[in-house]
């Protein structure tokens, strides 16, 4: 089977980004989301981000326009049954995960490859409830998708040999780089990032550091590009909350324990620079920090 349809679930700042690159690099797209709001404004996106990219000379005005023809989106999930792989990036909850895969393999062809862009959750157990565990795995973006050069390749228990292969041949053709990682909790890029961003909120949370002198602290300090509060903003802090989650409660050691202020800003819907407020406020022309 070659790959050549595409199925995205979920359109919000990775679907975009997981259709935008699928779309430049020739494959047809179908992008399905709960919300059409979200599909509206992930349409729009799309075509500012590649507007942009063709402004810096990094994309053709015509291979733009022809990527933007080849991306359709629809609020049924079975539509997506025709597909050759489907990557599934909706809001990193096991059931809503779960639910969406139910739903779906009853619509699907028998040698569909289904994958997960989840950032943390055991790729094995949602093989497990799926009938296809060997056509299952990880196929995790890094954020912003059209910058990052990393996918991470995650194979289940049972994640046999083509189907590892076949998603590595999608990640070439997006002239990307995969890294092979095994399954377990918030595999590599996580399992050592989230860490970091926890114990940097640890450190406001304490008050060694305010936000400015932190994030300064590992921009000048660590040559880090972006400091690791201002990082958590831009990932979400629900999805960095959820994925310390996954860590303390699948690796079950008190090192991996989420910072209380991180709950705090969650539970007051301070997610960050998708809700405008996060460790910074948003809503003026600067960032400003909120602590
Ligand atoms: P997001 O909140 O921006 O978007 C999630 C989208 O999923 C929303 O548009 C929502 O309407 C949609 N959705 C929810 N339930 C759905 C359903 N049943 N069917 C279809 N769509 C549904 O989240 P995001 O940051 O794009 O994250 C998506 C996934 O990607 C998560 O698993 C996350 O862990 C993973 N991920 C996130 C990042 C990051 O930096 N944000 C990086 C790598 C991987």
């Amino acid at each position: 089977m070659t790959i050549e349809r595409i199925g995205v679930i979920g359109a919000g700042q990775m679907g975009n980004g997981i259709a935008h690159v699928m779309a430049l690099a020739g494959y047809n797209v179908l992008m399905t989301d709960i919300s059409q709001q979200a599909l509206d404004s992930a349409m729009s996106k799309i075509s500012q981000n590649m507007a942009r990219q063709v402004g810096r000379g990094k994309v053709a005005e015509d291979d733009m326009e022809r990527a933007l023809k080849r991306i359709e989106t629809t609020l049924t999930l079975q539509d997506l049954g025709q597909s050759d792989l489907v990557i599934e990036a909706a809001t990193e909850r096991e059931s809503v995960k779960q639910a969406i895969f139910e739903d779906l393999i009853p619509h699907l062809k028998p040698e569909t490859i289904l994958t997960s862009n989840t950032s943390s959750i055991s790729i094995t157990r949602l093989a497990s409830r799926t009938d296809r565990p060997e056509k299952f795995m990880g196929f995790h973006f890094m954020n912003p998708v059209p910058v990052m050069q990393l996918v991470e390749l995650i194979r289940g228990i049972a994640t046999d040999e083509k189907t590892f292969k076949d998603c590595r041949d999608v990640v070439e053709r997006l002239g990307k780089t995969a890294a092979s990682a095994e399954d377990f909790p918030a595999f590599i890029v996580n399992r050592i990032l989230m860490p970091m961003i926890n114990e940097a909120v640890y450190t406001l949370y304490e008050g060694v550091g305010s936000v400015d002198s932190i994030d300064k602290s590992m921009k000048l300090g660590a040559n880090h590009p972006m400091g690791p509060l201002e990082l958590a903003d831009f990932i979400g802090l629900d999805t960095c909350l959820a994925i310390m989650n996954v860590l303390h409660d699948g690796l079950a050691d008190t090192k991996y324990r989420p910072c209380p202020l991180l709950t705090k800003y969650v539970e007051a819907g301070w997610l960050g620079r998708k809700t405008q407020r996060g460790f910074y406020d948003y809503r003026g022309d600067t960032p400003k920090p909120t602590r």
